[in-house]
C-alpha cells in the first residue's frame, strides 16, 4: 500500500478504537499521515454513569479529550469533530457537506469508514443508527461529492478544491478482502481503548481485552493472520 494520507471516519468517539485503532497505529508507524473525523462528539454516551446535569458542552469536552488522548496514543496526527447530534445522526446534505469539507482539507489517498450496507446486523452496537448514517454519509461523500466542484459550491469559497481519494476501506464487512496485521500493536490498541474512561472502566477493560483478542483472531482467520482488523476495499471512481 503506497497511500501517504489516510482519513478514518466514524460516528462516535471510541468507534475507531474498537474497529480500526490497530490499523491506524500500524499506518502511523509506517510514516503515513493518519487523521480521524468524528461525526458526533458522543454527548449521549453517559447513561447512568453520573453525568446527569452536565451541560452538552461539558459532555463534548469529556469525550473529545478522551478521543484526542486515544488518537495521540496511536500516533494519529489530527482529530476533526463535526459535532452533529449524537443519537440523531442523519445522512443529510449537511453531514455530507461537513465530511466533504474535512476530506478536501485533509486530502486523503485512502478513506476508512464503516460498511454502508451493514447487512451483518449481528449486534445492536454495530447496527446503531448513527453507525449506519455515518457509513452511508461517508460513502456518499466519497462519490461523487468530494471530487465534484458543483457539490457544495460554498466550499470553493473556503478555498477547498475538489479532491478524489483513490481508495476506500469499509470496516466490519460481511466479506473482507483486506487484512491489517495488528498483532504488533494490539497492546497499543488496548491502551487507546482505555483512554475512553467515561465509557470503559478499568474493571471493564479487564474483561474487554480477551474479547478484543478473540475478535482480532476471528477477523484474521480468513486472511491467515493471528490478529487482524479487516476491510472490504473499493476504488473511488473518477
Ligand atoms: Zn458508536
Amino acid at each position: 500500500m503506497d497511500h501517504r494520507t489516510i482519513l478514518l471516519i466514524a460516528a462516535h468517539p471510541d468507534d475507531l478504537e474498537f474497529r480500526s485503532a490497530g490499523s491506524a497505529a500500524v499506518w502511523a508507524k509506517e510514516g503515513r499521515r493518519v487523521e480521524y473525523c468524528l461525526c458526533t462528539s458522543g454527548e449521549k454516551g453517559f447513561n447512568g454513569n453520573g453525568a446527569r446535569g452536565l451541560l452538552i458542552e461539558q459532555r463534548w469536552a469529556i469525550r473529545e479529550a478522551e478521543q484526542r488522548a486515544a488518537a495521540g496514543t496511536l500516533g494519529v496526527h489530527a482529530v476533526h469533530f463535526l459535532r452533529h447530534p449524537d443519537g440523531e445522526l442523519v445522512n443529510s446534505p449537511a453531514l455530507r457537506r461537513d465530511i466533504v469539507r474535512v476530506m478536501r482539507r485533509v486530502k486523503p489517498d485512502l478513506v476508512v469508514t464503516g460498511d454502508p450496507s451493514m447487512d451483518a446486523y449481528d449486534s445492536f452496537y454495530g447496527y446503531h443508527s448513527d453507525h449506519r448514517a455515518a457509513a452511508q454519509a461517508a460513502f456518499d461523500a466519497l462519490y461523487p461529492a468530494v471530487g465534484n466542484e458543483h457539490f457544495f459550491p460554498e466550499l470553493l469559497g473556503e478555498g477547498l478544491e475538489p479532491h478524489r481519494p483513490r481508495e476506500a476501506f469499509f470496516s466490519h464487512p460481511a466479506k473482507a478482502d483486506v487484512w491489517v496485521d495488528i498483532a504488533p500493536v494490539f497492546d497499543l490498541k488496548m491502551r487507546a481503548l482505555a483512554c475512553h474512561r467515561s465509557q470503559i472502566s478499568e474493571a471493564d477493560m479487564a474483561g474487554l481485552i480477551p474479547r478484543m483478542r478473540d475478535w482480532g483472531k476471528k477477523l484474521g482467520e480468513s486472511g491467515g493472520l493471528a490478529c487482524a482488523e479487516s476491510y472490504r476495499r473499493l476504488e473511488v471512481p473518477e
